[in-house]
């Protein structure tokens, strides 16, 4: 297999310490560390509380672990603090303000300093840089536009490498494929559920993504996927995806991202401090071991946020990745803690669910949990048209196949109901793949 390539272009976002050594990335996360630390010691009263109960003084911080003697930030934290509580600088310094997309709970709004906005835009452009899109490129971006991060810091970025921006936005499908014609769109960026629902529209309308439209990669984030959905992504459009993550709290997407050889995310460690706990005990698991991502940004001027739960599983994979990039990766995430749910005593993550599907021939792009009790799942799943020809030996070999093979995965049998492709509700923004009709 040729190897993928490396692209360093002498610009000035890449000498933002993308290739540094260990030791030189860790003097500099100290330093941008203390310094976070004093600007929120000083001007944030939730902070100064904390580091005082924990008998922490930021002038005397020796080491990066110090900052395990403060308890964590949680999102709970962030509302109780709504709207300016945990701003770091005064009211007139923020330029803008996003709020997380809501998935779960109440909003959280985070503010940006000019320089904030600048630092998330370069990120991007690391990002972008690093899997090959610049100048030339056409990049349609199909996330949310307005409070959510998700599309306008990947715009800012996409606009610094020299790519032609089209903030399409999400849905309108028609649309979507009438621009990726007219302008030759090379670049997607768009969720996984989306791009799964658009392949089906393009397929319904007889267009092969590989033959007629000019796309080279998407950037797939957002929202949790398997591997084996962004091989059948890859293998529909013909292009590469990159997994592609990030959280408004900690400034949107560009948090962490796949290289060339998608063997799991860097982590931009010049610009976060990560930590993975145990989400039980809050204790701090080595590399390679499984648990909640706990981040803390070292460069936000406008909302700093020390020792955040973003509630996210992953792991930190150990070894050093073939580009020679030294920023360590996360693994793909497993799902979000509070995603989890338990049946019959058992602990699933969609995504489980999800990855033996989308391994499954026959199977088509859309799929839906369904709790109705503590002993039973059922999973609604939209199979290939072609299966509804009215051989229903066929139809009970699959619905068979399906059963058994999320059984061996999960451990619990479920009901399968197998449906016609456009069955299930798309959503625009995040897929709600879980609807639990249960009561306490
Ligand atoms: P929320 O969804 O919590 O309202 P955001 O819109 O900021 O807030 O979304 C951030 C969250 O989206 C992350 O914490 C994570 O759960 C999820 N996410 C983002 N990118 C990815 C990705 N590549 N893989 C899995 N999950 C992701
Ligand atoms: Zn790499």
């Amino acid at each position: 297999m040729k190897a993928p390539e490396i692209i360093r272009p002498d610009s000035y976002w890449q000498k933002q310490d993308e290739i540094i050594g260990k030791e030189a990335l860790a003097t500099l996360q100290l330093e941008h560390l203390t310094k976070s630390l004093r600007r929120v010691y000083s001007n944030v009263p939730f902070y100064h509380t904390r580091f005082d109960e924990a008998g922490l003084d930021p002038e005397n911080i020796k080491s990066l672990e110090d900052i395990r003697r403060l308890s964590f930030t949680t999102s709970d934290d962030l509302r109780a603090n709504y709207p300016f509580g945990l701003l770091a600088v005064s009211k007139d310094e923020v330029v803008r303000v996003h709020t997380s997309s809501g998935t779960t709970g109440r909003a959280k709004a985070i503010c940006f300093s000019k320089n904030d906005i600048e630092c998330s835009a370069t990120l991007i452009a690391r990002c972008l840089v690093m899997t090959g899109t610049g100048k030339g490129d056409i990049l349609q971006n199909m996330m949310t536009y307005g409070l959510f991060t998700g599309a306008l810091i990947m715009h800012y970025g996409a606009e610094k490498v020299g790519a032609l921006v089209i903030p399409a936005g999400p849905g309108n499908t028609e649309r979507q494929i009438q621009l990726m014609r007219d302008f030759g769109t090379t670049v997607i960026h768009i969720t996984p559920s989306y791009s799964l629902y658009l392949a089906s529209a393009l397929q319904q309308k007889g267009i092969d993504p590989r033959k007629d439209l000019n796309l080279r990669r998407a950037y797939l984030g957002a929202e949790p996927y398997s591997e084996e959905t962004r091989k059948k992504i890859e293998a529909i459009y013909g292009i590469d995806v990159y997994n592609s993550y990030g959280l408004t709290e900690m400034s949107g997407p560009g948090v962490a991202f796949e290289c060339g050889y998608k063997n799991g995310m860097h982590l931009w460690e010049d610009h976060f401090f990560a930590e993975i706990i145990d989400p039980e005990t809050g204790e701090v698991l080595e590399d390679g071991q499984e648990g909640e991502l706990v981040l803390t940004s070292l460069r936000r001027e406008a909302m700093p946020l020390i020792r955040y739960r973003t509630r996210d599983i992953t792991k930190i994979i150990t070894g050093v990745c073939e580009c020679g990039r030294t920023h360590r990766r996360i693994s793909r995430i497993l799902g979000r803690s509070d995603d989890m749910f338990v049946v019959k005593g058992v602990n699933v993550f969609p995504q489980q669910i999800e990855q033996v599907l989308m391994g499954i021939k026959g199977v088509a792009q859309n799929y839906q949990i369904l709790l109705e009790s503590y002993d039973h799942l059922t999973i609604r799943v939209e199979i290939a048209k072609e299966l509804f020809d009215g051989n229903i030996e066929h139809l009970l070999q699959l619905q068979t196949e399906i059963t058994d093979k999320v059984r061996a995965d999960i451990l619990v049998k479920p009901k399968i109901e197998l449906l016609e492709p456009g069955a299930l509700p798309v959503s625009e923004g995040k897929a709600k793949r879980v609807i639990d009709n249960r009561t306490m």
